[in-house]
């Protein structure tokens, strides 16, 4: 099942898309517990399962106002250098002051950080390239895991037990604020910096282990990666942060970013004004966003 939160006429609502059909249909917000969102039925998903009858009606997916399909309660939990080839790049890019001394390509244990909340936008909406704070604009095309029940002390063969679903999320980065803040959070936290969609999809629809990430820039294909390449998979994502942190319902986990990103060119490749962002994963959809000036 893939759901979406679009805007109709001047109304918020949920639907499960026909992905074949290219077909959204509405869900009745009266009487389905769609009535808290995506969000909603991603925290009841633990009680009344994953289904949800879609009986609205049913509109052409290019003429909806797609939303990003949710916003978490919490900070969006993200992975730094989990592919060796992107982790590679960036420890030769100069930009990462997170192992200045060893220069290690591939990290010992996970590198956790989180994008705030508020950074979050949907499928098309402008990516503010906040020119008075950063000259390095950056685009990270990633898996995010949706977590549909809550829970701690989670055994990395029991994760699949927890996971909604997935989703996609554009990491994007001012490699320059990154570097100068030594932590990460600031540098991925700007307004706009969490393009996050097109559609929440239920866990059943997808491999998890062989999916394709790819990512685009103008029409040009920048990353073309897989998840059977994470260094650290998924389970072992939900076991490692779940043992001290008690995970809940509708968090969001970003799995890291393939090689291809702007720095990992000569020169670096950043984004700017006008400049169009696709992210797309096997299965996911492709989330699409410009870069807001021209
Ligand atoms: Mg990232």
């Amino acid at each position: 099942m893939r759901l979406v939160t679009y805007h109709s006429q001047g109304t918020e609502r949920v639907g499960v898309l026909d992905a074949e059909r290219e077909l959204v249909f509405g869900i009745d917000a009266a009487h389905d517990p769609g009535a808290g969102g995506v969000l909603g039925l991603i925290e009841s998903w633990g009680s009344v399962g994953p289904r949800v009858d879609a009986g609205g009606d049913a509109v052409p997916v290019d003429k909806v106002d797609l939303r990003a399909p949710f916003f978490p309660r919490r900070n969006v939990f993200c992975v730094g250098k989990n592919y060796r080839e992107h982790s590679t790049e960036f420890a030769r890019s100069g930009f990462d002051a997170s192992d200045t001394e060893r220069r290690n390509d591939v990290p010992e244990l996970p590198i956790f950080f989180t994008k705030s909340t508020g950074s979050i936008i949907g499928p098309g909406v402008p990516i503010d390239p906040h020119p008075e704070l950063t000259s390095s604009l950056d685009y990270e095309a990633e898996l995010a895991v949706i977590i549909g029940r809550g829970g701690c002390g989670i055994a990395a063969d029991r994760a699949a037990e927890h996971i909604w679903g997935y989703t996609i999320i554009n990491d994007v980065t001012a490699r320059d604020l990154q570097r100068a803040h030594k932590q990460w959070f600031l540098g991925k936290s700007l307004d706009t910096f969490c393009p996050m969609g097109p559609w929440a999809v239920t866990a059943d629809e997808v491999d998890v282990t062989n999916l394709a990430v790819r990512c685009w820039v103008n029409g040009e294909l920048r990353q073309e990666g897989n998840t059977g390449d994470l260094i650290f998979d998924v389970p072992t994502l939900v076991s490692t942060l779940s043992a001290g942190i008690t995970l809940q319902p509708g968090d969001v986990i970003a799995t890291g970013t393939p090689a291809g990103v702007g720095i990992g060119f000569r020169p670096p490749r950043f984004l700017g004004p006008g400049d169009v962002v696709s992210a797309e994963i096997t299965g996911l959809g492709t989330l699409t966003n410009p870069v807001a000036g021209t």
